[in-house]
Protein backbone atom coordinates (compact mmCIF):
# COMPACT_ATOMS: atom_id res chain seq x y z
CA UNK A 1 0.00 0.00 0.00
CA UNK A 2 1.32 3.73 -0.91
CA UNK A 3 2.07 5.67 2.00
CA UNK A 4 2.54 8.70 3.12
CA UNK A 5 5.69 10.31 1.17
CA UNK A 6 3.67 8.65 -2.17
CA UNK A 7 0.73 11.13 -1.27
CA UNK A 8 2.77 14.05 -0.93
CA UNK A 9 4.86 13.18 -3.77
CA UNK A 10 1.85 13.34 -6.00
CA UNK A 11 0.13 16.33 -4.21
CA UNK A 12 3.31 18.54 -5.20
CA UNK A 13 3.39 17.19 -8.64
CA UNK A 14 -0.20 17.09 -9.83
CA UNK A 15 0.63 21.04 -8.54
CA UNK A 16 3.24 21.58 -10.52
CA UNK A 17 1.16 20.58 -13.59
CA UNK A 18 -2.00 21.77 -13.14
CA UNK A 19 -2.11 24.82 -10.46
CA UNK A 20 -4.00 27.55 -11.83
CA UNK A 21 -4.75 25.58 -14.66
CA UNK A 22 -8.28 25.12 -16.27
CA UNK A 23 -9.19 21.06 -16.27
CA UNK A 24 -10.85 18.81 -18.13
CA UNK A 25 -12.01 16.22 -15.71
CA UNK A 26 -13.77 13.06 -17.30
CA UNK A 27 -14.15 9.37 -15.96
CA UNK A 28 -13.59 7.16 -18.93
CA UNK A 29 -14.79 4.15 -16.28
CA UNK A 30 -18.02 5.80 -15.39
CA UNK A 31 -18.09 5.66 -11.89
CA UNK A 32 -17.44 9.21 -11.18
CA UNK A 33 -19.09 10.62 -13.92
CA UNK A 34 -22.00 12.87 -12.27
CA UNK A 35 -18.86 14.58 -10.31
CA UNK A 36 -16.85 15.11 -13.21
CA UNK A 37 -19.23 16.69 -15.77
CA UNK A 38 -20.22 18.94 -12.47
CA UNK A 39 -16.42 20.11 -11.83
CA UNK A 40 -15.74 19.84 -15.70
CA UNK A 41 -13.74 23.49 -16.57
CA UNK A 42 -13.01 23.89 -13.22
CA UNK A 43 -9.63 25.57 -12.38
CA UNK A 44 -7.34 24.00 -9.83
CA UNK A 45 -6.92 26.03 -6.79
CA UNK A 46 -4.34 23.85 -4.41
CA UNK A 47 -4.01 20.01 -4.02
CA UNK A 48 -2.84 19.34 -0.39
CA UNK A 49 -1.95 15.63 1.41
CA UNK A 50 -2.76 14.88 4.45
CA UNK A 51 -1.31 10.84 5.66
CA UNK A 52 -2.53 8.79 2.74
CA UNK A 53 -5.45 11.43 1.93
CA UNK A 54 -4.79 13.36 -1.57
CA UNK A 55 -7.13 17.13 -1.94
CA UNK A 56 -7.16 18.49 -5.49
CA UNK A 57 -9.12 21.80 -4.14
CA UNK A 58 -11.20 23.54 -7.09
CA UNK A 59 -12.68 26.83 -8.21
CA UNK A 60 -16.14 24.93 -7.47
CA UNK A 61 -15.16 25.87 -3.53
CA UNK A 62 -15.49 21.61 -3.82
CA UNK A 63 -12.74 19.17 -2.96
CA UNK A 64 -12.06 15.31 -4.95
CA UNK A 65 -10.72 13.55 -2.24
CA UNK A 66 -8.79 10.51 -3.01
CA UNK A 67 -7.63 7.77 -0.84
CA UNK A 68 -5.03 5.22 -3.31
CA UNK A 69 -6.17 2.12 -0.84
CA UNK A 70 -3.97 -1.37 -1.58
CA UNK A 71 -3.79 -1.03 -5.71
CA UNK A 72 -4.67 2.48 -6.52
CA UNK A 73 -2.05 4.74 -8.57
CA UNK A 74 -1.88 7.53 -10.79
CA UNK A 75 -0.49 7.22 -14.12
CA UNK A 76 0.65 10.20 -16.34
CA UNK A 77 0.90 11.41 -19.75
CA UNK A 78 2.66 14.49 -21.17
CA UNK A 79 0.89 15.31 -23.64
CA UNK A 80 -2.02 13.12 -23.60
CA UNK A 81 -1.06 10.51 -26.11
CA UNK A 82 -4.99 9.39 -26.89
CA UNK A 83 -8.06 8.55 -24.65
CA UNK A 84 -7.35 7.20 -21.64
CA UNK A 85 -7.84 3.17 -20.21
CA UNK A 86 -11.48 2.09 -19.85
CA UNK A 87 -10.17 1.62 -16.41
CA UNK A 88 -9.46 5.19 -15.72
CA UNK A 89 -11.71 6.25 -12.85
CA UNK A 90 -10.52 10.17 -12.84
CA UNK A 91 -8.92 11.82 -15.57
CA UNK A 92 -7.52 15.70 -14.93
CA UNK A 93 -6.01 16.66 -18.09
CA UNK A 94 -4.99 20.10 -20.05
CA UNK A 95 -3.90 20.44 -23.56
CA UNK A 96 -0.42 19.53 -22.30
CA UNK A 97 -0.81 16.79 -19.90
CA UNK A 98 -3.12 14.01 -18.47
CA UNK A 99 -3.26 12.72 -14.90
CA UNK A 100 -5.18 9.16 -14.56
CA UNK A 101 -6.65 7.35 -11.62
CA UNK A 102 -6.83 4.04 -11.41
CA UNK A 103 -8.29 1.77 -8.95
CA UNK A 104 -8.26 3.77 -5.76
CA UNK A 105 -10.40 2.77 -3.24
CA UNK A 106 -12.35 6.17 -2.61
CA UNK A 107 -12.14 8.90 -4.95
CA UNK A 108 -15.20 11.46 -4.30
CA UNK A 109 -16.34 15.28 -4.59
CA UNK A 110 -16.70 16.93 -1.25
CA UNK A 111 -17.16 20.15 0.09
CA UNK A 112 -14.52 22.08 1.64
CA UNK A 113 -16.06 21.42 5.00
CA UNK A 114 -16.65 18.04 4.51
CA UNK A 115 -13.07 17.91 3.38
CA UNK A 116 -12.04 19.51 6.70
CA UNK A 117 -14.09 17.20 8.90
CA UNK A 118 -12.37 13.91 7.42
CA UNK A 119 -9.37 15.73 8.40
CA UNK A 120 -9.89 16.64 11.77
CA UNK A 121 -10.40 12.81 12.25
CA UNK A 122 -6.68 11.79 11.29
CA UNK A 123 -4.07 12.05 13.62
CA UNK A 124 -0.59 14.57 12.76
CA UNK A 125 0.96 13.94 9.56
CA UNK A 126 4.36 13.50 10.30
CA UNK A 127 4.95 15.11 6.34
CA UNK A 128 3.35 18.26 7.50
CA UNK A 129 5.00 21.23 8.86
CA UNK A 130 1.88 22.48 10.35
CA UNK A 131 1.78 19.48 12.69
CA UNK A 132 2.52 20.01 16.10
CA UNK A 133 5.43 17.65 17.68
CA UNK A 134 4.26 17.70 21.27
CA UNK A 135 0.55 17.08 20.65
CA UNK A 136 1.92 14.01 18.26
CA UNK A 137 4.37 12.30 21.15
CA UNK A 138 1.50 12.62 23.67
CA UNK A 139 -0.96 10.89 21.13
CA UNK A 140 1.76 8.10 20.37
CA UNK A 141 2.44 7.74 24.18
CA UNK A 142 -1.18 7.85 25.00
CA UNK A 143 -2.44 5.18 22.13
CA UNK A 144 -3.99 2.16 23.68
CA UNK A 145 -2.12 -1.22 22.88
CA UNK A 146 1.29 -1.62 21.26
CA UNK A 147 3.15 1.20 19.52
CA UNK A 148 3.58 -0.68 16.37
CA UNK A 149 -0.29 -1.24 16.05
CA UNK A 150 -0.41 2.54 17.19
CA UNK A 151 1.62 3.70 14.15
CA UNK A 152 -0.46 2.44 11.62
CA UNK A 153 -3.93 3.91 13.30
CA UNK A 154 -4.25 6.70 11.07
CA UNK A 155 -6.40 8.38 13.97
CA UNK A 156 -3.00 8.26 16.18
CA UNK A 157 -1.04 9.72 13.03
CA UNK A 158 -1.21 9.41 9.58
CA UNK A 159 0.66 8.45 6.33
CA UNK A 160 2.38 5.52 8.31
CA UNK A 161 2.43 1.69 6.77
CA UNK A 162 4.16 -1.19 7.67
CA UNK A 163 7.14 -0.21 6.17
CA UNK A 164 7.79 3.56 8.05
CA UNK A 165 6.27 1.21 11.16
CA UNK A 166 9.19 -1.20 11.33
CA UNK A 167 12.20 1.23 10.22
CA UNK A 168 11.54 4.22 11.88
CA UNK A 169 10.97 1.92 15.21
CA UNK A 170 14.27 0.15 14.41
CA UNK A 171 15.87 3.79 14.10
CA UNK A 172 15.02 4.26 17.52
CA UNK A 173 15.21 1.57 19.22
CA UNK A 174 11.72 0.27 20.00
CA UNK A 175 10.52 -2.75 19.72
CA UNK A 176 6.48 -2.71 17.97
CA UNK A 177 5.07 -5.21 20.47
CA UNK A 178 5.86 -2.72 23.42
CA UNK A 179 2.86 -1.08 25.14
CA UNK A 180 2.69 2.94 24.18
CA UNK A 181 1.92 3.57 27.83
CA UNK A 182 5.83 2.58 28.53
CA UNK A 183 7.33 4.69 25.85
CA UNK A 184 8.84 7.92 28.04
CA UNK A 185 8.65 11.43 26.62
CA UNK A 186 12.20 11.19 25.32
CA UNK A 187 11.05 8.07 23.00
CA UNK A 188 8.11 9.27 21.84
CA UNK A 189 9.72 12.50 20.78
CA UNK A 190 12.48 10.24 19.28
CA UNK A 191 10.34 8.21 17.55
CA UNK A 192 7.91 11.46 15.78
CA UNK A 193 10.86 13.45 14.69
CA UNK A 194 12.36 9.78 13.40
CA UNK A 195 9.15 9.62 11.12
CA UNK A 196 9.72 13.50 10.18
CA UNK A 197 12.99 12.71 9.27
CA UNK A 198 12.62 9.23 7.22
CA UNK A 199 9.56 10.06 5.42
CA UNK A 200 10.68 13.80 4.18
CA UNK A 201 13.61 11.67 2.78
CA UNK A 202 11.58 9.45 1.32
CA UNK A 203 9.48 11.92 -0.24
CA UNK A 204 12.69 13.22 -1.98
CA UNK A 205 14.38 9.87 -2.94
CA UNK A 206 10.54 8.55 -4.33
CA UNK A 207 11.18 5.76 -2.24
CA UNK A 208 11.75 3.85 1.10
CA UNK A 209 15.55 3.88 1.69
CA UNK A 210 16.41 3.77 4.89
CA UNK A 211 20.06 2.08 4.97
CA UNK A 212 23.16 4.18 4.41
CA UNK A 213 23.72 4.55 0.81
CA UNK A 214 26.21 6.28 -1.46
CA UNK A 215 23.58 5.67 -4.55
CA UNK A 216 19.99 5.72 -2.57
CA UNK A 217 18.69 5.94 -6.41
CA UNK A 218 20.05 2.60 -7.65
CA UNK A 219 19.75 0.66 -4.50
CA UNK A 220 17.94 -2.84 -5.15
CA UNK A 221 14.43 -2.59 -3.33
CA UNK A 222 15.20 -6.00 -1.65
CA UNK A 223 18.35 -3.98 -0.09
CA UNK A 224 17.23 -0.53 0.47
CA UNK A 225 15.43 -1.63 4.31
CA UNK A 226 17.22 -2.69 7.49
CA UNK A 227 14.95 -4.44 9.09
CA UNK A 228 11.68 -4.71 6.91
CA UNK A 229 11.35 -7.99 4.84
CA UNK A 230 14.74 -8.53 5.52
CA UNK A 231 16.31 -12.07 7.19
CA UNK A 232 18.96 -10.40 9.31
CA UNK A 233 19.01 -6.96 10.42
CA UNK A 234 21.36 -4.63 8.34
CA UNK A 235 23.24 -2.88 11.29
CA UNK A 236 24.00 -5.99 13.43
CA UNK A 237 23.31 -8.84 11.46
CA UNK A 238 20.71 -10.40 14.03
CA UNK A 239 18.17 -12.58 13.15
CA UNK A 240 15.21 -10.16 12.51
CA UNK A 241 12.02 -11.33 14.71
CA UNK A 242 8.56 -11.27 12.79
CA UNK A 243 5.36 -10.72 14.56
CA UNK A 244 1.91 -9.77 13.93
CA UNK A 245 1.22 -6.17 15.03
CA UNK A 246 -1.93 -4.11 14.43
CA UNK A 247 -2.87 -7.08 12.14
CA UNK A 248 -0.05 -6.77 9.94
CA UNK A 249 3.10 -8.18 10.07
CA UNK A 250 5.89 -6.31 12.09
CA UNK A 251 9.78 -6.61 11.92
CA UNK A 252 12.02 -5.94 14.54
CA UNK A 253 15.70 -6.64 15.49
CA UNK A 254 15.55 -8.40 18.87
CA UNK A 255 19.29 -6.70 19.46
CA UNK A 256 18.75 -2.98 19.30
CA UNK A 257 14.75 -3.11 19.87
CA UNK A 258 14.55 -5.01 23.06
CA UNK A 259 10.98 -5.69 24.21
ZN1 LIG B 1 20.22 -5.01 14.62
Amino acid sequence: MPEGHVVHRLARELAADLDGRRLSVSSPQGRFTTEAERVDGAVLRRTDAHGKHLFVGLSSDEEIHVHLGMRGKWLRFAPPTGPALPQVRLRLATESVAWDLIAPSRCELLTEEAARALVRELGPDPLRSDADDEAAATALRDAPGAIGAALLDQSVVSGVGNVFRSEALHAVGIAPTRPCRELTTDEARALWAELRRMMAQAVEDGRIVTVDAADRASIPEAEARKVYKQEHCRDCGSAVVTSTVGGRTAYHCPREQPG
